[in-house]
């Protein structure tokens, strides 16, 4: 069984929290942590992948499971030939992802998972480029116990920051939440002000339309003033269907739809990176 970057079946390899997955975006092989197993978010992207996702929490954690989980994976991974074997040639290891089927950090035991990481990635040896990624929505970024906990990791790390628009009912319709410029602003600060931060964006084509002109501008004028600070921004599309039932049509965006969105861009000074 060969892992494709249109399959992101979590299922395959009967582990609760750790599972392998190729990565457009990371550039190879992700190693990927679900905190959220029982597919719970705050938000309801209505582009989602996650089946049978619902609005909240995420379970209780069993940590002895979940270190165990990684050292199998790890060893997999560093030591053995499972990337030969499940992966294209040339495939690496370029990450550890806090990611999965809802927010990682509204996990209770976030703080306790980072260190899970750092204790078994260095037991391991593992290779320092590999990056310890966190992928959020960015809405509890700005507790203390999050920020800390994020901080105090010493290894690699970086946060990929969920900002699909910057309009507030594009927002409502696309990740069905409330949410306003000044608290995307507080959530981003936090971000940027402990960690190397990457802005991951999704386009969709909703009933066949792009995103609109004003709502680029808007985005634009959103990030300028970090946009010294940003690593750089991911614009992508849909890679597999959504697993959430919606009135609207969602489509991918094609390569060249995707640039020309790019370009419309062009008065950021942050590295832009298209993934269709
Ligand atoms: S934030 Fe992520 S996990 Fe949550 S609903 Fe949106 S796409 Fe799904």
């Amino acid at each position: 069984m060969k892992l494709v970057v249109t399959n992101h079946n979590r299922d395959i390899f009967k582990t609760r929290y750790v599972y392998p997955v190729v990565s457009r975006r990371a550039g190879g092989l992700s190693l990927g942590i679900n905190l959220n197993t029982n597919n719970a978010c705050n938000w309801q992207c209505i582009y989602c992948e996650v089946p049978n996702l619902t609005r909240g929490k995420p379970d209780p954690i069993d940590l002895n499971l979940l270190r165990v989980e990684l050292q199998d994976w790890l060893k997999n991974l560093v030591e053995g030939d499972f990337i030969e074997k499940h992966t294209d040639p040339g495939t690496r290891f370029k990450d550890i992802a806090l990611s999965g089927n809802g927010e990682p950090t509204a996990c209770k035991e976030f703080k306790s998972v980072l260190r899970i990481i750092e204790e078994e990635f260095t037991a391991c040896k593992c290779p320092t480029d590999i990056k310890i990624r966190l992928i959020t929505n960015g809405s509890y970024l700005s507790e203390k116990e999050v920020q800390d906990a994020w901080q105090e990791m010493p290894l690699e790390k970086e946060i990929w920051f969920k900002i699909d628009s910057a309009n507030t009912l594009t927002i409502q319709q696309l990740n069905q939440v409330n949410l306003t410029q000044n608290q995307i602003r507080k959530n981003l600060e936090s971000a940027l002000s402990v960690s190397s931060t990457v802005i991951q964006t999704c386009l969709t084509k909703i009933n066949g339309q792009l995103p609109q002109e004003s709502e680029i501008c808007e985005y634009v004028s959103l990030l300028k003033p970090y946009e010294k600070k940003i690593n750089s921004i991911h614009l992508y599309s849909l890679a597999r269907p959504t697993e959430q039932k919606t009135l609207y049509s969602l489509e991918r965006l094609s390569d060249k739809e995707m640039i020309h969105i790019a370009d419309k861009m062009d008065k950021l000074s942050i590295p832009i990176f298209t993934f269709s």
